[in-house]
């Protein structure tokens, strides 16, 4: 689809995404050691915004460094947002994304929060796409291993006055990943946090922005430091409510039902969350979205109702909580074993993801 129209006697092919293919292509690494975020295709996408002009000159050119004037806004007030999505590529070596659609509402929602201009949904889905398309021998033919995928913006303006910028880059670069999960699903001990937080109602939580992960990365190491693989986040108003897991989103097993924190405004909204509630909704396991206090999750395990817990995104699909420690108490979850339902759902997402199994949902998106 291409929409031709005028802006200041200008005309502009809406849809056309320049492309310069790359002369020099990068040998591939090898793909069974690889390390997350450490190696990036051949390929990229660029389009550049201006007040006069809005998002213009969208291209795929080949991956390399960008220019910036020291002055930025994004070095100085962190005006940027972010994605995450993967290529999964099938047996039949078809290549399919995972509700990108999704991904791209949320990158325009965390936009309007940042006060970044939005971008064309059908446009972003598109250069996504061929992206992908161009560098699709990229994406790993190995068990487990995708292509993961990192749409961002970021402010280019050079001024030191903190007010929105009045030019903005969008780009995507993509990286082969390795699997999660490469000695099966081993459950992850959690910290649960008293003092710092993630996110306050009000806040930037429910956007995917920069600020977010670089104020968490203090909380992480001292976890890291103690034995914790990640920090479960209480609500940053009365430290009461759990919001979520590191970055992920969390779910409860609770005497036969499945529980997650309702969306409260900072609790970013995860497409795998989304797809959890959907997918239970859809075998018809009872699920709610509701507020639940760490002192309700101990109550539960006290009496032996906390069944299972795992934490929900894009990058593990779904990470099994095996143990949780909060007031020097140390909460054994089904005997640190993986959950029955907590496999299920992952077996299922990653075999809708993978066309491996039926996708009653639509969910899964070819790509070419
Ligand atoms: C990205 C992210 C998630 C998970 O979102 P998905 O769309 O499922 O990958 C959850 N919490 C935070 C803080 C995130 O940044």
């Amino acid at each position: 689809m291409k929409i031709d129209y005028r802006r200041e006697g200008e005309l502009v092919l809406k849809n056309q995404i320049d492309i310069q293919l790359s002369t020099n292509r990068k040998e591939k690494p090898s793909f069974s050691n690889l390390k997350f975020g450490k190696t990036y295709t051949d390929h990229m996408f660029i389009m550049d915004y201006s007040r006069e002009k809005g998002w213009y000159d969208p291209r795929i050119v080949p991956y390399q460094p960008i220019t910036l004037d020291p002055a930025a806004t994004i070095f100085h007030y962190g005006q940027t947002i972010f994605e995450g999505l993967k290529a999964y590529l099938s047996e039949n070596e078809e290549v399919f994304l995972f509700r990108p659609d999704e991904n791209i509402k949320r990158l325009n929602r965390s936009s309007v929060r940042m006060c970044i201009p939005e971008v064309d949904e059908e446009l972003a889905l598109e250069a996504l796409k061929k992206l992908v398309a161009i560098d699709r021998d990229w994406v790993p033919n190995m068990e487990g291993m995708s292509l993961y995928i990192r749409p961002f913006i970021i402010s280019t303006e050079p001024n030191l006055d903190v007010t929105p910028s009045q030019n903005y880059r969008f780009m995507i670069i993509m990286s082969p990943v390795g699997s999660f999960y490469k000695e099966g699903m081993d459950p992850v001990k959690i910290a649960v946090e008293s003092d710092y937080v993630r996110a306050v109602r009000g806040g930037t939580g429910n956007a995917k922005t920069a600020g977010n992960y670089a104020g968490a990365m203090l909380v992480q190491e001292k976890a890291s430091a103690s034995g914790y693989s990640q920090v479960l986040w209480l609500d940053g108003n009365e430290k009461k409510y759990i919001e979520e897991v590191g970055s992920m989103n969390v779910f409860f097993k609770i005497n036969g039902e499945v529980v997650t924190p309702e969306l409260s405004g900072s609790i970013l909204e995860g497409i795998t969350r989304k797809s959890v509630i959907e997918l239970l909704k859809y075998w018809g396991v009872p699920v709610s979205e509701r507020r639940i206090s760490i002192d309700e999750l101990h109550e539960a395990y006290q009496k032996g109702q906390l069944e299972e817990a795992f934490g929900s995104g894009t990058a593990a699909v779904i990470s099994p909580i095996g143990e949780l420690f909060w007031n020097n108490e140390k909460m054994l979850i089904n005997d640190g074993k993986t959950g029955d339902l907590s496999l299920k759902v992952y077996k299922t997402l990653t075999g809708i993801q993978t066309d491996k199994e039926e996708d009653p949902f639509g969910w899964r998106v070819k790509v070419d």
